[in-house]
C-alpha cells in the first residue's frame, strides 16, 4: 500500500552570514518539512530511515522522522521542536503542523521576491493565524459524549499507520479506556487522565484477544509456588520498606565468635521476620506487593499466613497499582495502618501467569490495554497505534470538540481567511491570501500522496465549499469529495488548532531569524569567521528593508 521508501540523510550545518543566510534558513527548514510532507494522510509514503550505526527504521510517522534524522541546522531545528510540541500537547497533527509550516515558507519566499518586507509577512501570517483559531469555532461539531465519533477520532488517528488493520478492535478498546479514565470535575468541564491508561503486551495470540483490563495488570511470580493466587476482595498493602531483617543484626554478623553466637543470631533474625508476618496478618493483609526485597526466611512465614507476596516490585507498577487499588504505599510497615491498604479482586491469568488487580475502592481507577499479536513487530506498531489514537481520543473527549478531517476543514478555513484577507489594507493582505493558500496545501497533499491530481481535487473541494458543503474532503481511496464527517474521518478541534498555529509560529521565527541577523552584523557582530560576507548581508537586507 506503501509508496517507495525514501532515504534521508543528515544535513551538514552550514553557518551562513551573508545575504544568502536567508534563503538558506528558509530553504532548511523547507527541507524538513518536504522530507515529512510526503508521509502526511492515510497513503502517505514510508521513509526508510538509516541511522549512524546502520541501523534501519521504516516508518510513517513524522515524530519519529523527525527524531530519527540528525538536523544540525539551527533553522531547520526550529521546525523540528514545532513537531515536538505539536505532539506533546496534542498528540497528533504533527505532519501537518510541519507540513503547514514549510508552505508558509514557501510562500514567504514568494512574497521576499515581490519585495514584501519578512516583517510584513509575519504580521500577516500572525493576523491570520489568530483570525484561523477563532473561526475554526465556526466548523466545529461537538462530542456530547458521541462513542462512535470517538471511535471514529481513532481509528482516523490509526488510518495509515502500522495498527490499521486491527484499527477496529483497538479503537474500540482505546475508547473504553478513555471512558474509563474521564471523569467530570465539579466546574462541569471533563478531564481525561490517559497517566491512569497502561499498555501490557503479549505475544503470540491474535489481536482480537486484546482487551482493556480494569486495573493492573502485573508480571510477577509470587515468592513462594504454594502461596494463594485468587482473591474476590483482598486487603492489598503496598510497601516501600523491604521484609527483611534490619541491618543492625546483618552487622551483628560480624562480631560472632562461636557457633551458639550463629544460632542466637540467626534465631533472633528469624523472630523480627515472623513478627513482622504478625503484623501484616493483624492489618488484615491478603496480598503484599514490595517494592525492595522480601528475605527467603519470610516467604515460608508469608505462605503459612496465607498471603500472596511479591517482591522486587517495579516502582511505576507499585505507583499505578495505588492508583487502581486506592492504596497509601507504606514507607515504614510499623507505622503501616488499615487505612494504608487497598481492595481489590486479584486473579492469576492461566495461560501467561500474570496478575490482574482490579480495584474495589470508591476512588480506584486505572486500566490497562492487553495487546495481544503473533509477532513483536506487529505488537510494537500496534502499541504506537494505541498511543497516538489514545492522545487523540483523550483530547477529543477532554475538549469536545471535532472538525471534519480530510481537507475538509482546511479548505473551509482558508476561503475564510480570503474574505478576511479582503477586509485587510496594505501588503499584509498578501501574507494573509498567501496563509489561505498554505492551509490548502493539506487537501493538495493527501491528494498527492494517493496519487491523485492534486489540482483537480482542490478544484473540486472548493467547487463543493462553494456550494455551501462545509464538511467537504477528500476520501484517498476512492479519489471522491464526500462528506468527510459522514465518513467517519474526524479530528479533534484542538490538534487541528494548535497544529495550524504552530505552523504560523515556526515559520515566523524562521523569518525572524534574519531579522536577528540583519540587526546583529549592523551593531555587534561576533560571528567573526563570517567577515567578508557581512557587508554583503548588510546590502542585501537594506535592499529588502527599503521594498516594506
Ligand atoms: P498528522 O501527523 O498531521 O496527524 P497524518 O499522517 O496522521 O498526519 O495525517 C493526518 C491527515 O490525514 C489529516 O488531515 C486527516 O484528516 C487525514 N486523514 C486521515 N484519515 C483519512 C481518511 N480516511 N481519508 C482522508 N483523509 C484522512
Ligand atoms: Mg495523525
Amino acid at each position: 500500500m506503501a509508496g517507495q521508501p525514501v532515504m534521508i540523510m543528515g544535513e551538514d550545518a552550514q553557518q551562513l552570514r551573508d545575504r544568502d543566510a536567508q534563503a538558506h534558513n528558509i530553504s532548511a527548514a523547507r527541507a524538513v518539512a518536504e522530507a515529512v510532507r510526503t508521509t502526511l494522510g492515510p497513503k502517505g509514503m514510508d521513509k526508510m530511515l538509516v541511522g549512524s550505526t546502520g541501523d534501519v527504521t521504516v516508518t510513517n510517522d513524522g515524530v519519529t522522522i523527525l527524531d530519527e534524522i540528525d538536523i544540525d541546522n539551527p533553522t531547520a531545528q526550529m521546525i523540528v521542536e514545532v513537531a515536538q510540541t505539536q505532539e506533546d500537547e496534542a498528540g497528533d497533527g504533527t505532519t501537518t503542523a510541519v507540513a503547514v509550516a514549510g508552505e508558509l515558507l514557501k510562500q514567504a519566499e514568494d512574497l521576499i521576491e515581490q519585495e514584501v518586507h519578512p516583517t510584513t509577512i509575519i504580521r500577516g501570517f500572525t493576523a491570520a493565524s489568530e483570525f484561523t483559531r477563532a473561526e475554526i469555532e465556526e466548523l466545529t461539531t461537538s462530542v456530547d459524549g458521541n462513542e462512535e465519533l470517538l471511535r471514529a477520532v481513532a481509528e482516523t488517528a490509526m488510518t495509515g499507520k502500522g495498527a490499521e488493520a486491527n484499527k477496529e478492535v483497538l479503537a474500540d478498546l482505546v475508547v473504553r479506556a478513555v471512558q474509563a479514565v474521564t471523569i467530570e470535575a465539579d466546574d462541569g468541564s471533563t478531564i481525561v487522565d490517559v497517566g491512569f491508561v497502561e499498555s501490557g503486551t503479549e505475544i503470540g495470540r491474535g489481536v482480537e484477544e486484546s482487551e482493556l483490563v480494569h486495573g493492573a495488570v502485573i508480571n510477577k511470580d509470587p515468592v513462594h509456588p504454594d502461596m494463594p493466587t485468587d482473591f474476590d476482595e483482598a486487603n492489598i498493602l503496598l510497601t516501600l520498606d523491604p521484609i527483611e531483617a534490619s541491618e543492625a543484626d546483618v552487622d551483628a554478623s560480624v562480631t560472632v565468635t562461636d557457633a551458639s553466637q550463629i544460632d542466637a543470631f540467626l534465631d533472633a533474625e528469624e523472630e523480627e521476620l515472623t513478627e513482622k508476618v504478625e503484623l501484616l496478618k493483624d492489618l488484615g493483609v491478603d496480598v503484599v506487593l514490595a517494592q525492595k526485597g522480601i528475605d527467603d526466611v519470610a516467604h515460608h512465614y508469608l505462605k503459612e499466613a496465607g498471603i500472596l507476596a511479591m517482591r522486587r516490585t517495579n516502582k511505576s507498577d507499585i505507583q499505578f497499582l495505588r492508583e487502581v487499588l486506592g492504596a497509601r504505599v507504606v514507607s515504614d510497615l510499623d507505622s503501616a495502618t488499615k487505612e494504608d491498604l487497598g481492595r481489590g479482586s486479584v486473579r492469576r491469568h492461566e495461560t501467561t501467569d500474570t496478575f490482574r488487580f482490579e480495584g474495589l475502592n470508591d476512588d480506584s481507577h486505572g486500566v490497562t490495554i492487553m495487546l495481544r499479536g503473533s509477532t513483536s513487530t506487529v505488537i510494537d506498531e500496534m502499541e504506537r497505534g494505541v498511543e497516538d489514537a489514545l492522545d487523540v481520543v483523550a483530547t477529543a473527549a477532554g475538549d469536545g470538540r471535532l472538525v471534519a478531517g480530510g481537507g475538509a476543514v482546511e479548505v473551509e478555513l482558508a476561503r475564510h481567511v480570503r474574505d478576511y484577507a479582503d477586509s485587510v489594507e496594505g501588503r499584509q493582505q498578501l501574507a494573509i491570501e498567501a496563509f489561505a493558500d498554505a492551509l490548502e496545501l493539506v487537501p493538495r497533499t493527501l491528494a498527492e500522496n494517493a496519487g491523485l491530481d492534486a489540482i483537480d481535487a482542490l478544484v473540486d473541494l472548493r467547487s463543493a465549499h462553494d456550494d455551501g458543503k462545509t464538511n467537504a474532503g477528500l476520501d484517498v481511496f476512492s479519489g471522491e469529495v464526500v462528506d468527510s464527517y459522514e465518513a467517519g474521518v474526524v479530528e479533534p478541534t484542538m490538534a487541528k488548532q494548535q497544529a495550524i498555529a504552530s505552523a504560523a509560529e515556526a515559520a515566523n521565527l524562521v523569518l525572524k531569524i534574519d531579522d536577528v541577523l540583519d540587526a546583529g552584523e549592523g551593531d555587534d557582530d561576533e560571528g567573526g569567521p563570517g567577515g567578508p560576507g557581512g557587508p554583503g548581508g548588510m546590502g542585501g537586507m537594506g535592499g529588502m528593508g527599503g521594498a516594506m
